[in-house]
């Protein structure tokens, strides 16, 4: 007798966009799905390691469409997983990092699955790499924290004068993930408690082909944003370790002018 295999469900993180970013536990986990069910955020390259058999499934707003509502995400997965499928939920950047896997796991959990959860690299980090800067430094950022402009339907979201406030006492670096389209409010309240000349990055598209930046102050963020048409996907960064980005841009332009 056969003994049926037992379904599984891994939450895998695909990374910034860029396919070789992947981690080769990743590239397993896609590699043996039989259902994967893939994000908005996906670059769709990092499917190439998927069977020529599974069924893929794009769960974004891709192609104009509304996204799939969440409880149907939650749903498919566990029907599947019943089912006996190995399901794998791919997500942009990190799976932990915004983007609700963390609800995912406990809708999972809570239906009594089992879920194992592979790490990507974070947009926020992939982006300043890019830019050849660190998100800490021992002479400029003591920490990192990392922060959704875009607050749940009825919730107030971020004081962002607090935030500032606390990032200028212990020396903190601001990794602002969904906040392109609410820069004013963000910026608004991030100069009540830093000053107006604090370095940020803006960078979109990060790891990929398509990927565009700018290097401005927070005085300057939304007048920059606005000037060079900077859109969602975007990660902004603001803090000393920007600087870090100026200069490492003069030295690139500097070379290249030599050559
Ligand atoms: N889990 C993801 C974040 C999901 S929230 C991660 O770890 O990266 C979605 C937000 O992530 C976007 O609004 C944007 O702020 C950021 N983001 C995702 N991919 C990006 C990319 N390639 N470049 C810049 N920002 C990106």
């Amino acid at each position: 007798m056969n003994t049926p295999t037992s379904g599984r469900c891994t939450l895998v993180g695909a990374g910034p966009g860029d396919p070789e970013l992947l981690t080769l536990k990743a590239v397993k986990a896609i590699a043996h799905a039989t259902l994967l069910l893939v994000d908005d955020l996906v670059n769709d390259a990092v499917l190439a390691h998927a069977s020529p058999t599974a069924r893929i499934v794009h769960v974004g707003k891709r192609g104009g469409c509304k996204s799939t509502p969440q409880a149907f995400i939650d749903k498919l997965m566990i029907t599947a997983v019943q089912e006996g499928e190995q399901v794998v939920r791919l997500k942009g950047g990190d799976p932990f990092i915004f983007g609700r896997g963390g609800e995912e796991v406990e809708h999972l959990r809570t239906a009594g699955i089992d879920v194992e959860v592979v790490n990507g690299i974070t947009s926020g980090l992939a982006g300043m790499s890019s830019l050849g800067a660190p998100l800490t430094h021992r002479e400029h950022a003591h920490g990192v924290v990392f922060v959704t402009g875009h607050a749940k339907p009825g919730d107030t979201g971020t004081d962002w004068a607090q935030l500032a406030a606390t990032a200028r006492q212990a020396k903190l670096t601001l990794v602002i993930y969904m906040g392109v389209s609410s820069l004013e409010h963000i910026g608004q309240g991030l100069l009540c408690n830093l000053p107006a000349q604090t370095p940020v990055a803006v960078v979109q598209n990060a790891s990929l082909p398509t990927q565009r930046q700018a290097l401005t102050t927070l005085g300057e963020l939304v007048h920059t944003a606005q000037r060079e048409q900077l859109e969602s996907p975007s990660i902004i960064v603001v803090g000393d370790v920007v600087q870090g980005a100026r200069a490492w841009a003069a030295q690139t332009q500097s070379s290249q002018r030599a050559a």
